[in-house]
């Protein structure tokens, strides 16, 4: 083997081949509108020595290896046709470390288990993203937004430290302190490309309750409420407490509206609110005053176990934006640095109006607060101080034959947006983009790149968007 590496013999752990009963279930992405993927193998590691074991099983039989945690990847990245899927969804423990205010986080933990699991334990959080099954490595590997980012941060950046297996199948650290150009890269630099963590180590902060809440307009008030949104949710000026979302669904759907959290009580945030209700009235305008792990539950848009269900059903159900009810998918996204002037507005409304079903939207996240006291480049995650918010297109549909209009609709819509919005986020990762070095990650590639070489030098860690790709 490569560089004297002893080789092990077989496959540790629970190892899934095409004989099993499980495979096709263990070759599933969550976006199952993808191409189906073959695997020769999926490892589901049990331990450290699982992972070390398949990485240099891998390496000596020479077969392409892919890392995945919660398998949430937008393009199927964590798969591979005839390479080993490193599964590390089993390493999932949460342990608090109070003293520290700390918490170890197993790689393959999922968002809600770790919501729930440090609510119940000690009502503290780390910000991270809302959909309840999305792993906990792809997610801060790659930055991850939530909404209690602009007051506490991307989930990048209370990562404390990380442990992972390089391709030599050691076990490294890597912090502020040590190994700082693999911890820094590690902020955003996007998932599967230096190694396989195996466990995070994270600040954690005291939460309690939150304000949740809904405002919606008529379709034909997108215009309005666009300009008002954008003035109001200024990332400099807007209280970092609040993270509003402006959804602008397809006009065949036809909703407006304004969802978010806010972490205070509801009249504070009534009077936050008014700037942006004085500019462009709503029709409805829904607050609850709720413990923070129901607002996590309500923007996972999966119902809270009993009895916690009673009262959030009013504002709760149906959920117009459930990540769950969608399995076939493409999604891209873009960053605003600008307020939009007229023709990108009336770029939306052209998008919208000529949406192929109903099933389509445009979101923007308002960034700014948190997110942008950090540096551009003092993580690998590039978009911080000048983005006002980050754009994600959408499209969901239920059958095969829908998937091409969807996705053309998707490209087309963020093309035709790229005068206003540009750049975009690895995490929301789309093949189409074709400068996606640049997109994801500007200014910063250069010592992406210069890591890549260091810890993966023989491009272990490879797929078809990952640095690897411009190391060769
Ligand atoms: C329904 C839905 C909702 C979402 N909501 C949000 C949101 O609110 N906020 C947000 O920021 N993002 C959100 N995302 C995007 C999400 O952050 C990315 O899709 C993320 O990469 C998924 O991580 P994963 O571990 O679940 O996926 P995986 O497919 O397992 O992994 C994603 C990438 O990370 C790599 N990887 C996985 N595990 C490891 C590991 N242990 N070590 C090294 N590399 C690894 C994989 O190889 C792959 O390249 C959402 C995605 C979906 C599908």
């Amino acid at each position: 083997m490569e560089d004297g590496l002893e080789a092990p013999q077989t496959l540790t752990g629970l190892v899934v081949d095409r004989h099993s009963p499980l495979y096709d279930e263990a070759r599933k992405d969550y976006n199952t509108g993808l191409r189906p993927f073959f695997p020769k193998y999926i490892v589901y590691c049990y331990d450290v020595h699982d992972v070390r074991n398949a990485v240099l099983y891998s390496r000596a039989h020479h077969l392409p290896i892919r890392a995945r945690s919660g398998g949430h990847s937008y393009e199927g990245y964590s798969l591979v046709d005839g390479g080993v899927v490193i599964d590390v969804s089993l390493l999932r423990r949460v342990e608090l470390q109070p003293d520290c205010g700390t918490a170890v986080i197993g790689a393959g933990a999922e968002l809600l288990p770790i919501y729930q699991e440090l609510w119940d334990r000690q009502r503290v959080t780390i910000p991270g993203g809302s959909c309840p099954t999305v792993g906990i490595a792809g997610l801060t590997l790659g930055g991850g937004f939530g909404l209690i980012s602009r007051r506490y941060g991307l989930t990048c950046d209370a990562l404390r430290s990380l442990e992972m297996v390089d391709a030599d199948g050691r076990l490294i650290r890597a912090s502020a302190e040590r190994n700082e150009d693999l911890f820094w890269a590690s902020c955003g630099g996007g998932g599967g490309n230096f190694g396989i963590v195996t466990s995070f180590t994270f600040q954690t902060f005291p939460v309690d309750k939150v304000t949740i809440f809904t405002l919606r307009w008529d379709w034909t008030d997108l215009r309005s409420v666009v300009k008002a949104f954008q003035v109001w949710a200024d990332p400099r000026a807007l209280d970092r407490r609040i993270v509003p979302i402006l959804k602008l669904t397809s006009q065949l759907a036809g909703q407006v509206a304004v969802v978010g959290e806010f972490v205070g009580p509801p009249e504070e945030l009534r009077a936050l609110l008014a700037p942006l209700v004085g500019a462009a009235p709503p029709r409805s305008v829904g607050l609850k005053y709720v413990d923070y792990i129901d607002a996590v539950y309500f923007f996972a848009g999966v119902a809270p176990p009993p009895p916690e269900l009673g009262g959030l059903t009013g504002l709760l159900l149906p959920h117009p934006f459930s990540h769950e009810q969608h399995e076939k998918f493409k999604n891209s996204s873009a960053y605003q640095f600008d307020l939009f002037p007229d023709a990108a507005i009336d770029t939306m409304i052209h998008w919208l109006s000529i949406a192929p079903q109903p099933a389509t939207l445009v979101q923007l996240d308002a960034y700014g607060g948190a997110i942008s006291d950090i540096g551009d480049h003092a993580t690998a995650f590039s978009h911080r101080r000048g983005v006002r918010s980050s754009l994600q297109y959408q499209a969901y549909w239920e059958s095969n034959v829908q998937a091409e209009e969807n996705i053309r609709w998707v490209e087309g819509f963020r093309r035709a947006m790229l005068p206003w919005a540009h750049a975009a986020y690895v995490n929301y990762i789309d093949q189409n983009i074709r400068r996606w070095p640049e997109a994801y990650y500007d200014e910063n590639l250069r010592r992406l790149l210069r890591v890549k070489r260091m810890y993966d030098p023989h491009n272990v860690f490879n797929f078809p968007q990952g640095l690897g790709q411009l190391v060769r």
